[in-house]
């Protein structure tokens, strides 16, 4: 008895567990397949995306469009410059789209794998009124749009505010997008990115005024901070490249690539956030 009930529900099992595997070979309809058993699942594990890039297209809707679709180049978004802006999802974001290059943060390169992209439809550099270029401006509904889509990606992936960034971080030497126009204290203001506390730059600075630092400590702070930059030691082009793009993000009025007071200041602020 004792054998024979062993016996039964053994069999019983068999069969059941065949006659699933033969009803999921007819419904995939390819014999070769694998069967997957879903009942596990890991708790080590977290999203592929830990960083949100953001971009200009540098061109016009329809253009962005076509480019975006039809080339080697993508973006999981593309935010439209329409009334009331459209947000365009172009690519799955569990997929990789091909935004950001040749790219660096903080230890992490080639950043395609690792993020999700937005780009912006925004003219970028266009001609100023003394002759020069100046940054296009950006919609104000459109950044709230933007704002709103930042939000739930961030919430839904758990990006932390140091990995939200443009892609001259990422990539400085190459690329200035979004450009000096781009309201990052916006994103500030939302909680969304880190910013320098003004009363500890401004105290900060009034010592760096009387002694600035050198260009070696303007290299280590950015490379803390998480730009791929020189340890040269000499204030070279790429250097200089890199500090214009930190500037263009947290003092736009100017960004010319000088290791000035002001810039070491709210270096040092952002490197050493006050404790809470
Ligand atoms: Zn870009």
């Amino acid at each position: 008895m004792r054998g024979g009930a062993a016996t039964a529900p053994m069999t019983l099992k068999k069969l059941l567990a065949r006659a699933a595997l033969c009803a999921a070979v007819l419904l995939s309809g390819c014999a070769s397949g694998p069967v997957i058993d879903t009942r596990y699942t890991a708790k080590g594990q977290d999203s592929r995306a830990q960083f949100l890039i953001l971009h200009y297209t540098q061109e016009s809707l329809p253009n962005s469009v076509r480019i975006l679709t039809q080339q080697q180049v993508s973006a999981h978004y593309l935010l439209s410059d329409e009334s009331p802006p459209r947000i365009y999802r172009l690519v799955d974001e569990n997929r990789r789209a091909w935004h950001a290059g040749d790219s660096f943060w903080k230890g992490h390169a080639m950043l395609n794998a690792s993020s999700i992209g937005i780009e912006i439809v925004n003219p970028g550099p266009v001609p100023g009124p003394d002759g020069g270029k100046v940054f296009a401006p950006y919609p104000p509904e459109q950044i709230e749009a933007l704002v709103v889509l930042v939000k739930d990606i961030v919430a839904r992936h758990q990006i932390p505010p140091e990995r939200i960034l443009g892609h001259s971080d990422i990539a400085p030497l190459r690329k200035i997008d979004p450009g000096a126009s781009f309201p990052w204290k916006r994103l500030a203001d939302e909680g969304l990115i880190p910013w320098p506390d003004a009363a500890r730059v401004a105290a900060q600075k009034s010592i760096y005024d009387d002694h600035r630092p050198d260009v070696a400590w303007f290299q280590q702070a950015l490379a803390s901070h998480g730009f791929k930059v020189p340890a040269s030691g000499v204030l070279d082009g790429p250097t200089r490249r890199v500090i214009a793009a930190f500037q263009m993000k947290y003092r736009p009025a100017r960004h010319d690539g000088e290791p000035d007071a002001e810039t070491a200041a709210m270096l040092q602020v952002l490197n050493a956030p006050a404790a809470r």
